[in-house]
């Protein structure tokens, strides 16, 4: 131990495999304060914004809240809290285009700021003393604190840690070109930084705590010496600038020389590393009570006017801090949420500032073919291994690429996908300029998703194999006690005491009961109300309904016979009736006619002086009388003929018997 510090003060420290030296390009907002930007139109929050859950919704559309007040809640220790940034009304709640390297949407709420920026109530602590550690990691925890370098573990997880603490590291490194929103915090802030560090101290009780910070931040590193200048326990250490010191790994093996094993947490080794921005909103938080709801970006590029540092709040849409920083809209092309090795460009400039932010990069033309650039010349690998030699995880990336194409995920975790640090270094060095990282990165999330989906049948497993435990045990025990029970009334009943005796009648009693009740329910009337005896009675009064109504309809078919018999007779009868007396009136007709004929035709007498013409007119009329008397004779003579045709019919059709009456045309008689 005493080696390691002692090199320290001598300025001596370890390496750690691979790295690279980009252009650094802080320049563009190192010389700039941090400028505090006007809250937006609208504030757009994920649930999630760290690694892990995110917690119980607490507010609804159309709810006013303050500024701080926390907005979602939970007891799980990897559920952190998001709080309002600002005052306003939530306007919505809904899927929205979130910080991802995928682009990915989630949930989020929406604030209509009210521009009044009022506060909730706070309570400003002013004796630290007085607070426990259960208290400071409480208000950690409440206070939505999770880590502001990059990855964005739960704060409370990593400072609730029960190993003993050797070293507490914080991270003040920033290697990524162009950032430099930490730098500025330290030279602006290092009270505040130093007081979360005390904090920490508290809470940890490290034997050792070492501040780690790049060369190329001088002023900095100044004032941090400066500001630790009385705490013997605070080294600052200054590192070469070479990237990705800032890795976690690779910070702690330059530091301790320790390098952390995969899939070991550091705390096991007694290191926890905390981010310098996260020192200081852990300050904010515990001493003025303000939760995690802003913090310093570094907007830079050379396609803005304006490249600085500013306080964003949570929430505010990319776009809108662009605007702040001249961002021609003509040049809304190409936007990168963090720097250029380890962001990851944007699909739109909605998406929010989050806890995790440090830098919106607008690039110009130029820049873009820089090579920082990866992904538009892709070619063929060609087996150089230069990313391998960068690789400061000591990874292959060629392998892990081939792997992520082919999606094979287990010889993905064979190659220890999971300790790629997505560092960038390896396209970075790339001549077939193969975007690496973003192959691990769609790896990475495919396999966490599978894990989740075999975590979640897992847990369906063992939920029914429990549950059918379950359901087998309460059976045994259920029959267990009722042979308990009966065992223990049958042994109640033989002891022959009074109790017994009593218990005896009283089932006989009982049991007469029952019976009695039985035998009036039979003898009472059906009612309306339906039991079992009044089925029964139903039943048979409908049995003999039926029979009844059998019996009635044979009788019926009986006598159909008899009254079809007796029906047709009286129809041949009255019929040969009416064919009699249409003859009759007929022969009447057809006399009367003649008779009116007759009456008609005068009678012509031959007197002297008649001409021939005279005598043949008389002549002719005569004998159309006789030929009316004689059509008058054939009608009468017709109509007789059918009245007995049809009277001829009838016999025939009574001579039928009963059962052939049917409705079909006669047959012909067979001879
Ligand atoms: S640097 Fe690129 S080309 Fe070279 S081995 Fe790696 S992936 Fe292949
Ligand atoms: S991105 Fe991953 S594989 Fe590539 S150099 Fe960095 S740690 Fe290695």
């Amino acid at each position: 131990m005493g080696s390691v510090i002692e090199r320290i003060k001598r300025g001596h420290f370890w390496t750690f495999h691979g790295g690279i030296h980009p252009p650094e390009q802080k320049f563009l907002t190192t010389d700039k304060p941090i400028r505090a930007v006007s809250i937006p139109e609208q504030l757009i929050l994920p649930l999630q914004q760290h690694i892990g859950i995110s917690a119980d919704l607490q507010v609804n559309v159309g709810d006013k809240v303050l500024k701080g007040q926390a907005l979602t809640k939970s007891t799980h220790p990897m559920a952190v809290p998001i709080h309002a940034p600002t005052s306003g009304t939530i306007s919505a709640i809904k899927n929205a285009v979130i910080a991802h390297p995928s682009g990915l949407s989630e949930l989020c709420l929406f604030i209509t700021p009210d521009g009044e920026d009022k506060w909730r109530e706070r309570k400003i602590c002013t004796d630290l003393a007085k607070l426990t550690d259960n208290d400071l990691i409480d208000k950690i925890s409440s206070a939505g604190i999770s880590g502001m370098g990059g990855a964005g573990f739960p704060t409370q997880v990593k400072v609730s840690t029960h190993e003993k603490i050797k070293f507490l590291i914080i991270n003040a490194a920033e290697c990524e070109p162009y950032i430099t929103a930490d730098d500025l915090l330290i030279r602006e802030h290092s009270p505040s930084i130093l007081d979360g560090i005390n904090i920490l101290d508290s809470i940890l009780s490290p034997e050792h705590i070492l501040i780690g910070i790049e060369d190329n931040k001088p002023e900095a590193i100044k004032v941090l010496q400066q500001t630790t200048a009385n705490n013997e326990k605070i080294q600052v250490c200054v590192l070469p600038t070479k990237y990705p010191t800032g890795g976690e790994k690779q910070l702690i093996q330059l530091l301790t020389g320790q390098e952390v094993p995969a899939g070991v947490l550091p705390s096991s080794l007694g290191i926890v590393m905390q981010n310098i921005a996260t020192c200081f909103a852990i300050a904010d938080a515990v001493i003025n009570d303000i939760p995690l709801i802003k913090r310093v970006v570094t907007v830079s590029g050379q396609a803005l006017q304006k490249p600085q540092n500013v306080w964003s709040l949570l929430g505010t849409p990319v776009g809108y801090l662009l605007e702040q920083c001249g961002y021609p809209n003509k040049d809304k092309k190409h936007i990168i949420m963090g720097g250029p090795m380890m962001g990851y460009s944007l699909p739109t400039d909605q998406v929010p500032v989050v806890k995790t932010t440090n830098c919106i990069l607008a690039p110009s033309e130029k820049e873009i073919s820089s090579p920082y650039s990866t992904g538009t010349g892709e070619v063929e690998c060609i087996r150089c291994g230069q990313c391998s030699d960068v690789c400061p995880a000591q990874l292959l990336p060629q392998e892990l690429q081939w792997s992520a194409k082919a999606k094979d995920h287990q010889q993905l975790n064979k190659l220890n996908l999971f300790d790629c640090i997505e560092c960038g270094a390896c396209a970075y060095v790339c001549p077939s300029q193969i975007p690496l990282v973003n192959y691990y990165r769609i790896a990475k999330s495919e396999i966490r998703q599978q894990t989740q989906l075999d975590i979640k049948a897992e847990h369906a497993r063992v939920r029914f194999e429990a549950r059918k435990e379950r359901l087998a045990r309460d059976k045994i025990a259920r029959e267990e006690k009722q042979k308990a029970a009966a065992e223990a009334r049958k042994a109640r009943m033989n002891s022959g005491t009074t109790e017994a005796k009593n218990e005896m009648s009283a089932v006989a009693q009982a049991l007469a009961r029952v019976k009695a009740k039985k035998a009036q329910t039979n003898t009472q009337t059906p009612s309306n109300e339906e039991t079992p005896l009044a089925n029964v009675g139903q039943r048979s009064q409908v049995a003999a309904a039926i029979a009844r109504a059998k019996a009635k309809k044979l009788a019926a078919q009986q006598n159909m016979t008899v009254e079809k018999t007796t029906l047709v007779d009286e129809s041949s009868n009255s019929e040969q009736a009416v064919v009699d007396k249409k003859a009759k009136i007929a022969a009447a007709v057809a006399k009367a006619k003649a008779r009116k004929l007759a009456e008609k035709t005068p009678v012509k007498q031959v007197n002297v002086g008649d001409t021939a013409t005279d005598l043949k007119v008389e002549q002719v009329s005569n004998t159309e009388k006789t030929v009316v008397d004689k059509k008058t004779k054939i009608a009468a003579a017709v109509a007789k003929a059918k009245a007995r045709k049809l009277v001829d019919q009838q016999a025939k059709l009574a001579a039928t018997p009963s059962d052939e009456i049917t409705n079909e045309p006669p047959k012909s008689e067979s001879t």
